[in-house]
């Protein structure tokens, strides 16, 4: 694996990567950037080509290129590594990739080859004329069918069957990606027929399904069929349209997500990008963890009917315990606040400018579930008004941050007049009953765990390493003032440590993985220190000046022990160790 890492690091430079997705500028050695995972107006994050690393100064990201490729495009590691190794043209061992790969990688071809020959259909065969006039009748544009790869499934019993095995393909692997159904007698048969066909991608962009919609409507078929679950589709780590979407979700900060493919297609011809589907009712976790690789908003549009209503209610629920910022996007509404239209779909081919109005009033889901059950009058007697608390409750319950909680509670007391310490009783119990721990007061999970580290790490010998590594020339000098158990913090310690035991001659140091690769150190740290060395200017002469810093800090620190323990060895009646304390605490009083 680590070989196959490097090749691709000697293929690809990091610097031509990171200009396809946005410009930099050059800054002395290196080149910025304002950062693209976070928002800011004056550029923080920086390149350094020589090091082949980036850093956010901004909001502490950085890494190198499989970091950089990972985040922005939300991938694995694994997926990254896959896309980069074909892309450089390095092999990978199949180990590292998953055993099963030329067989996973020939069951996604079967799929493409699959999806080519519904298109064809759709182009030649006289039904697929017939299934062109269906989406156009339904307002769907040539270009937008050909975008999605809308194609046409044959009502004969195996057509395609016959085709995939001419194309060398086997019985279980067409049965293995649900195109085929077995009949009596081991016959097997295509199982999608007369239908309209839509792909359904991966966030890769591989077909992993189908959609298909009856042409012609017959009693014991079902309108829509899709894909079963398979060895490529799993359905619930699958959303639709997230391959094409995921840029324009970044970009805006925000997914939409709405019900069905048919609305995700609606949009994307309305000219909105960042819309997705569950292809399925509620969204599940891992959808959710999906699209939140790319945005910790969500918009949620669903249909106004109640099974719209519940789906919505669920996909929140999951969303509000991942920490996501789950908005409502509410159709137009007539003045009696009933629904104009019935989707999405529906609403931006008629009234495009009603649909970009909801989106910029796009509420956080609690708010508008507070107003939605004040419309329905619930104050009117108590009975109403503690149910309807309760509900909005349970919601707020599942916010993971406490701030975020204390916000919530403070709204409801106030729209509903309900005493704020009450709110918050209510909702320890329900803690309590879910048995779920409390979480300390503190700031998003998303940034928190930036902050808490860095915090912890101590400044001081944080620069002490980034000079040390800075100029190499001054490890022999610090080694003589500092010893490497003044240095506090565990990993700088040991770093330094083999500093000065392997480098105190030295003018040069190898790169700064290969220094730390002995060593177990902190992964977070070892970023931040690399960048510092990479982007921070050195100053000719600052070792002298923290090693002096280093050991004053020590020698309090050390005093101030040293008597601590001469007073409990006094009271112990510990002659010995107390004048071997002494004889240290005059030593270093001297220092
Ligand atoms: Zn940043």
């Amino acid at each position: 694996m680590d070989t196959s890492v490097q090749q691709i690091k000697d293929r690809l430079d990091i610097v031509e990567l990171v200009k396809e997705y946005f410009p930099l500028k050059q800054a002395g050695s290196n080149f910025k950037a304002p950062c693209p995972f976070h928002k800011e107006k004056s550029p923080s994050f920086m390149v350094s080509a020589s090091k082949q690393i980036w850093h956010c100064f901004g909001c502490g990201e950085g890494g190198d290129i499989f970091t950089f490729f990972t985040k922005i495009e939300g991938l694995e590691f694994k997926e990254a590594l896959q896309i980069l190794a074909k892309r450089t043209g390095v092999t990978l061992q199949t180990s590292f990739t998953g055993q099963p790969k030329d067989k996973k990688e020939r069951l996604y071809e079967l799929m493409g080859l699959a999806s080519d020959y519904f298109c064809q259909a759709i182009s030649r065969a006289p039904q697929g004329q017939e299934a062109r006039e269906y989406l156009t009748d339904r307002g769907i544009t040539i270009d937008i069918q050909d975008e999605f790869s809308f194609g046409y499934a044959l009502q004969d019993f195996d057509r395609l069957y016959q085709y995939l095995i001419s194309k060398k393909y086997t019985t279980p692997e067409i049965i293995d990606v649900g195109l085929v159904v077995v009949k009596e007698r081991g016959r097997a048969m295509d199982r999608f027929r007369d239908r309209i066909m839509i792909p359904i991608r991966d966030i890769n962009g591989h077909t992993v399904g189908f959609g298909g919609r009856i042409l012609h409507e017959k009693e014991n078929a079902p309108k829509y069929l899709n894909s079963p679950q398979t060895t490529l589709y799993d359905k619930s780590r699958v959303v639709f349209n997230l391959d094409r979407a995921r840029h324009a979700i970044r970009q805006d900060d925000q997914a939409i997500i709405v019900e069905g493919y048919m609305d995700v297609i609606g949009l994307v011809q309305g000219g909105v990008r960042n819309v997705v589907a569950s292809c399925g009712t509620a969204l599940t976790v891992d959808q959710i963890k999906l699209i939140k690789r790319f945005t910790q908003r969500f918009l949620f549009c669903f249909d106004s009917d109640a099974a719209g209503v519940q789906a919505t209610e669920r996909g929140v629920d999951i969303a509000l315990k991942e920490g996501i910022d789950a908005q409502i996007i509410q159709l137009p509404r007539d003045t009696d606040g009933n629904a104009l239209y019935k989707d999405p779909d529906e609403c931006i081919r008629k009234d495009p400018e009603g649909w970009g109005v909801s989106v910029k009033n796009a509420m956080p889901f609690i708010e508008f579930l507070t107003k939605n059950e004040l419309r329905n009058n619930v104050l009117r007697d108590p009975h109403t008004k503690t149910q309807s608390a309760h509900k909005i409750l349970a919601f707020i319950n599942r916010i993971p941050d406490r701030i975020m909680q204390d916000h919530w509670v403070t709204y409801l007391a106030q729209q509903m007049s309900i005493s704020e310490t009450i709110l918050w009783e209510e909702l320890d119990t329900a803690k309590k009953r879910l048995r779920m721990p409390f979480r300390p007061a503190t700031v998003s999970p998303a940034s928190g765990s930036v902050t808490k580290s860095r915090s912890r790490i101590d400044s001081l010998e944080f620069s002490f390493i980034v000079s040390l590594l800075q100029s190499p020339e001054s490890i022999g000098t610090a080694s003589g003032l500092v010893r490497s158990d003044m240095v506090l913090d565990t990993d700088i310690s040991a770093l330094y440590n083999l500093l000065c035991s392997d480098y105190s001659d030295s003018t040069s140091l190898p790169s700064f993985g290969t220094l730390v690769a002995s060593l177990s150190f902190d992964a977070d740290l070892a970023q931040r220190i690399d960048a510092a060395v990479a982007f921070e200017e050195s100053e000719p002469g600052k070792t002298e000046g923290l090693c002096a810093r280093i050991r004053s800090r020590y020698r309090e620190h050390r005093l101030q022990e040293l008597q601590t323990l001469m007073a409990n060895a006094e009271r112990e009646h510990d002659g010995k160790s107390v004048s071997q304390y002494m004889e240290e605490f005059q030593k270093i009083q001297k220092m």
